[in-house]
């Protein structure tokens, strides 16, 4: 399956930009995606058409409002198959998920004697909270290790899982090495073991069809810039059976069903968790953005990524000299490398003066970093509006970079 990535282009307004002369060749999506007219303009006559406060107003432009922000709520449902809209709660980002996870959920059910099972590659986001938790609580954290390829080891995380493991947090593909994670698998085996599951998919929604239904986990987090929409929002999914047992970790807003001196008690799921004004124009972007990467179809859009990301590992393989970090047969979006003879700093300056984008530093995974012997890496990242011109591009650039330092 495919889709006329030209056409594309046209949608997105930074694809017509300029670095240093060059025309930009944008390899950065797994940080952060650019957007596309479709969600900038309808952000844009939201906020001059339809814009106040959601769930507070007995007027029309307020109803106007909370109908396009809970509309919003049943795109995310429908794009990752939850069962039902209350399971859907908006953050300000994966980060904002992962921490509402550790904060209300773990709080309330993690204590001494317990463990939670992480992996090696996780981003930081998913590896603070848990010892900022961990702190006030005492459980401990057990870490899966990858392999040499970057392949999550399920033989060993099946030995750590206990009647002990109360949660297993781990990603749907990594950041840095690009690797699928059998999230599926994985929890089936936490669930036979009592365990909770939250999946970081950060770079998972954004690459890849996801259905909660089929994953079957209780927790799923990612972010809205990632999938082409705006910053300041993202997504919480949690299993209704399990977020209506869950207390909210912040007070305030829309959150209460009364409020006294005395005693608070707490609105329905998902409203629950989402204290004060919410990001009202995020959330309504956010579902444009929904539409958009809806309209392409995630599974054109995984096709279409995979066949890019074998040519750009195979490509910056094949200029010598370079490491790719993690050569799992099954990955998406997402190719890191070092070089023998130039600091990832250097590498992306030299890509810079040509109009390159990519990434450089530890990508929020230092321990996933040093498991690899390295501190930092180069990373290009693809999101759908690449092409195999961008890869030549950098390609051509590489070759650059070893004239100038091999
Ligand atoms: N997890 C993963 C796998 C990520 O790639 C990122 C973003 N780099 C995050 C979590 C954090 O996302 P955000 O900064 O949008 O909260």
């Amino acid at each position: 399956m495919s889709f006329d990535v030209d056409t594309v282009r046209a949608d997105f307004p930074a694809m017509s930009l300029t670095a240093h002369g060059k025309p930009l060749v944008f390899l950065d999506s797994a940080a952060s995606a650019q957007k596309p007219r479709q969600v900038l303009d309808a952000m844009r006559t939201f906020y001059e058409t339809s814009y106040a406060n959601v769930h507070r107003g007995l007027y029309e432009l307020s109803e106007r409002a909370t109908t396009a922000y809970e509309e919003s709520r049943e795109k995310v449902r429908r794009f990752i198959n939850a069962a039902d809209s209350k399971e859907i709660v908006f953050t300000s980002g994966a980060t904002d998920s992962i921490n509402t996870v550790a904060f209300s959920w773990g709080a309330q059910h993690l204590s001494a004697g317990d463990e939670v099972i992480l992996s090696q590659a996780e981003h930081h986001s998913n590896i603070v909270p848990w010892q900022l938790l961990r702190e006030r609580k005492g459980f401990t954290i057990k870490v899966v290790p990858v392999s040499d390829r970057g392949e999550f080891d399920f033989a060993a995380y099946e030995r750590m899982l206990s009647d002990k493991t109360k949660l297993v947090a781990v990603m749907h593909v990594s950041n840095v090495l690009g690797s699928v994670f059998p999230v599926k698998a994985i929890t089936a085996a936490a669930h036979k073991a009592g365990a909770a599951v939250l999946i970081d998919g950060c770079q998972g929604a954004t690459h890849l069809p996801v259905d909660m239904q089929d994953i079957g986990c209780d927790f799923y987090a990612f972010s809205g810039h990632k999938l082409y929409g705006p910053t300041g929002i993202g997504v919480l999914y949690g299993r209704a059976a399990v977020l209506e047992k869950t207390n909210p970790f912040r007070g305030g807003g829309d959150m209460i069903r009364s409020v006294s001196f005395e005693k608070s008690e707490w609105a329905d799921i998902p409203a629950r968790f989402e204290a004060g004004t919410p990001p009202i124009v995020q959330a309504v972007g956010l579902g444009h953005a929904v539409d958009y990467v809806s309209k392409i179809g995630m599974s054109a859009v995984a096709g279409r990524e995979r066949e890019l990301c074998a040519a750009l590992q195979d490509g910056v393989l094949s200029v010598g000299g370079f490491r790719v970090i993690g050569t799992a047969p099954d990955k998406a979006g997402v190719v890191s490398f070092v070089s023998d003879f130039a600091h990832p700093q250097d590498i992306a300056m030299i890509l810079d003066q040509e109009g390159i984008c990519v990434r450089t530093g530890h990508h929020c995974a230092q321990p996933l970093h040093e498991r690899f012997g390295i501190s930092v890496s180069v990373r290009a990242s693809l999101g759908v509006y690449n092409t195999l011109e961008d890869i030549e591009k950098l390609v051509a650039a590489l070759h650059k970079v070893k004239r100038f330092f091999a």
